[in-house]
């Protein structure tokens, strides 16, 4: 993951460490259409194979979620963009809501 700060949650059971070339490929792309301001639909589109493929079967899904808004737990926001916890993030702040990522009829 190049722009995210989850490393250290890459534990054996969690979906994104199993399959990590394809999960860098999905990220890479995720983060193309941030950087180019897309419109929400956009990225819920880039973000659904993640959170589908990923994210909804992942045991330390709340681990993800929390690592991505505190960072080292010293209570700062963090720098991550991407998916954490079936959310996704864009610069430390919760962009789309996993309610609302996960269910692609809202967009
Ligand atoms: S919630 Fe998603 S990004 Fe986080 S460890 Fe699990 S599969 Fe990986």
């Amino acid at each position: 993951m190049p722009n995210s700060n989850i490393e250290p949650l890459f534990v054996p059971s969690a979906p994104c460490a199993r399959n990590y070339k394809q999960w860098a490929q999905l990220e890479d792309q995720l983060d193309s259409v941030i950087s180019h301001r897309a419109s929400q639909k956009r990225k819920q589109e880039a973000a659904f194979p993640m959170v589908q493929d990923y994210c909804a079967h992942c045991p330390i899904t709340a681990e993800c979620y929390a690592k991505a808004l505190n960072g080292d737990g010293r209570g700062e926001k963090t720098e991550f963009t991407g998916i954490a916890g079936g959310a996704l993030f864009h610069e430390g702040e919760v962009s789309v809501p996993f309610a609302v990522l996960a269910d692609r009829r809202t967009a």
